[in-house]
């Protein structure tokens, strides 16, 4: 049997990155790493959070063909190589996907038997808050990110699935059951 490919996306801050990462400690399934052209985060480790590379060579991957999808994102490539889905999922192995609104469009087109679920905030407070708790943004980038989630979250309603996350743990095994039901349909 193939495995299930699970896409998740949600407005910066919603803690799409825990949520994954608590779901993949629980449960058998292969993060898909993306390319991105975005500088290093603290925390990030390469080519586990992203392979990270330059504009100039994203460019040239886009150039040959290499990707499946990439979308530019807060002025940063972000995108999926090719050949990173097909060898999980051929193998059984269920892989889970983290990427923004435009790539789900596209992934759902080429993966109609994928499962995609949307993050939201319970409130736009509560994620303006969370925000600014990450902190190393300004108030200008708090107000940018908050009028790209607002544009994020109107598309949500075609997503599969919309998650609020409230509580993390809830947030988790509401997850896992819709993995679980669409493995068994
Ligand atoms: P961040 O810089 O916060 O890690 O990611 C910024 C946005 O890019 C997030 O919404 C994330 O889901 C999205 N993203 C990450 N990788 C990919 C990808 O390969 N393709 C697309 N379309 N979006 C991605």
């Amino acid at each position: 049997m193939k495995g299930k490919l699970i896409i998740v996306s949600g407005p910066s801050g919603i803690g799409k990155d825990t949520i994954v990462s608590e779901y993949l400690k629980r449960n058998n399934a292969y993060k898909s790493v993306s390319c991105t052209s975005r500088p290093m985060r603290e925390g990030d480790i390469p080519d586990k959070t992203y392979h990270f590379i330059t504009k100039e060579e994203f460019e040239e991957k886009i150039k040959n063909g290499e990707l499946l999808e990439y979308t530019i994102y807060n002025h940063n490539y972000y995108g999926t190589l090719k050949n990173t889905l097909d060898e999980k999922l051929n193998n059984g192995i269920d892989v889970i996907m983290i990427i923004e609104v435009e790539g789900e469009a596209n992934i759902k087109k080429i993966y109609p038997d994928s499962v995609s679920i949307f993050l939201l905030p319970p409130s736009m407070d509560v994620l303006k808050e969370r925000l600014i708790k990450r902190g190393n943004v300004s108030l200008e980038d708090i107000e940018d990110r908050l009028e790209t989630a607002k544009k994020e979250i109107e598309v949500s309603t075609r997503y599969d699935y919309n998650i609020v996350n409230d509580d993390l743990n809830m947030a988790v095994e509401e997850l896992e059951k819709i993995v679980q039901k669409e493995k068994t349909e």
